[in-house]
């Protein structure tokens, strides 16, 4: 088995400017499934990200420097050999992400790491179709826009999905041109600096991915930095807000992907074995910590019981076990501040008079140091209760129950965020009609959690704005510029 400390990255090192250096001062990262320490990582302070930055702004000011002298097409090879690289290193970063992070191997060898390809493949592709158009207004004048590259992006990323999410902003950034800033999660910095060290392997010119650990703090002072010219963003809404208004001093650009407290609808008409392994699916896969979580479950009043009764059977079925078992499916929560988090919103549902159906409590696993929570099912939610508006970020489902289309489409929007939401039926009008009042970024119809490095991804009201994935990520990764020529 690997181990952090047998994994090839550098303790306590950060990249910038193509080299690994000394960082200064170190904290522990923590593998949550048994409690130990994997390994010190550094904590960059103010003299760090002021380096970082000065190496990202002069590979991208530097007009004949390497990478600005690269054509697209190399940019595009370039981001394809990232790809390639990661594919034939993807045990090694699963296991590093599970260890990190507590997830199940499953998830990190089959669904991040590959995903994590699939996004640099896919902007590989667009590196080379990434142009203006001419506009012509008359006889007198030549007009014409161009999309330029914005300059250097500060890339911050959460805990969830650590290399995947850093994907979603490297993918179009570096094949719009733009050079890079990336400060992973505290809680999970190991996947990122092994990439770093595959980006340098690949042949990335010095200073284009600088890679930054570190707490909220180092983040802050990336999103404080002039020379920084955009945020993009992946965190909590509170965090989100935090950043718009520290960002508003410089006028940055900047994406936010943010929270979410999804809406997962089904009606009586549904395939209803499909929708309990959706509704499965939608809460546990990632141990709930996941932004677009189907955390609200709202279930037509007639097919309630029935449907909670299957979804407790299966549920019952799901154990938390060992990360690194490629059998598990329920990992450990990221770390005892989240497992805290989660146990106090069971006790708060418990307290505003939700039913709790199963699950509830902390599970040991192993040693019994991890952060492990069994499954978690509440009854009879009602929509105002915290437990139905607030983010859990953890494996705790609320189900609800509705009388109609009407009710369950204002109901659904009633919450501040509005990052996904999921129909099950077999009626297509009711399917379709509700995709478009639903006030979310994502609708999946029939199916839950589905993504892909070609369909835009991000939330309507306070989840954020700005999409990343597919083709809408390359216009926040650059301006557009017009041109007027006299004739
Ligand atoms: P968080 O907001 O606490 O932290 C996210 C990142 O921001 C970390 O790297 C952290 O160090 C940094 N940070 C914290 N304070 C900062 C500050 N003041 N300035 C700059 N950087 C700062 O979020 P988290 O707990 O790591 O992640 C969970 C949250 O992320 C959830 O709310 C979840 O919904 C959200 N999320 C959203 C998406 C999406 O695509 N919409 C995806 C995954 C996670």
């Amino acid at each position: 088995m690997l181990t952090a400390t047998k994994a090839k990255i550098e303790p306590g090192k950060l990249l910038m400017n193509g080299e690994w250096v000394e960082g200064g001062r170190t904290f522990e990262t923590i593998n949550p499934a048994t409690g130990e320490v994997l390994t010190q990582v550094a904590e960059a302070g103010p003299a760090e990200v002021d380096a970082a930055v000065a190496a990202a702004r002069k590979a991208f000011d530097d007009a004949a420097g390497p990478w600005r002298k690269l054509s697209a097409s190399a940019r595009g090879r370039l981001l394809w050999k990232i790809a390639d690289l990661v594919e034939h290193n993807i045990e090694e970063l699963a296991e590093l992400e599970t260890l990190d992070n507590g997830k199940p191997i499953f998830e990190s060898r089959y669904v991040d790491m590959p995903m994590v390809a699939d996004v640099f493949r896919y902007y590989a592709g667009w590196a080379t179709k990434i142009h203006g158009e001419t506009i012509n207004i008359n006889e007198g004048a030549f007009t014409y826009t161009q999309r330029e590259p914005v300059g250097v992006v500060g890339a911050i990323v959460p805990w969830n999905f650590p290399l995947l999410l850093a994907s979603w902003k490297l993918g179009p950034a570096l094949a719009c041109g733009n050079t890079v800033v990336l400060k992973p999660a505290e809680q999970t910095p190991l996947t990122a600096l092994r990439f770093g060290e595959l980006c340098r392997q690949a042949g990335l010119p010095p200073g284009v991915l600088n890679i930054l650990t570190g707490g909220p703090e180092t983040g802050a002072a990336l999103v404080r930095h002039p020379q920084v010219d955009k945020i993009a963003f992946t965190g909590s809404t509170a965090v989100g807000r935090e950043i718009m208004r520290s960002a508003a001093d410089t006028l940055k650009r900047m994406t936010l992907e943010l929270g979410g407290k999804s809406p997962n609808i089904v009606f009586a008409d549904a395939d209803l074995d499909a929708a309990v392994k959706g509704a499965i699916n939608g809460i546990f896969y990632g141990k709930g910590e996941v932004c677009n979580a189907g955390s609200r479950l709202f279930l037509e009043k007639k097919i309630e019981s029935e449907f909670v009764d299957k979804l407790v059977e299966r549920t019952k079925k799901i154990r938390p076990g060992d990360p690194l078992d490629p059998k598990t499916r329920l990992g450990a929560i990221v770390s005892e501040q989240q497992m805290k988090t989660v146990l106090d919103y069971i006790e708060m549902g418990k307290n505003e008079g939700a039913k709790l159906v199963t699950g509830g409590a902390r599970a040991s696993v192993g040693n019994g140091n991890g952060y492990f929570i069994e499954p978690t099912i509440f009854g009879g939610v009602r929509n105002e209760m915290k437990i139905a508006q607030e983010e859990i970020f953890g494996p705790v489902l609320a189900t609800l129950t509705f009388d109609d289309v009407e009710q369950v489409a204002e109901q659904a929007n009633r919450n501040p965020y509005g990052l996904a939401a999921a129909v099950w039926t077999r009626d297509l009008k009711k399917a379709h009609g509700l995709a478009r009042r639903l006030k979310a970024g994502t609708v999946w119809i029939n199916t839950y959690g589905l993504m892909d490095a070609a369909l835009p991804f991000g939330g309507f009201k306070q989840s954020g704005f700005g999409r990343e994935l597919g083709r809408h990520a390359i216009e926040h990764y650059t301006e557009l510029k017009s041109v007027w020529m006299s004739l």
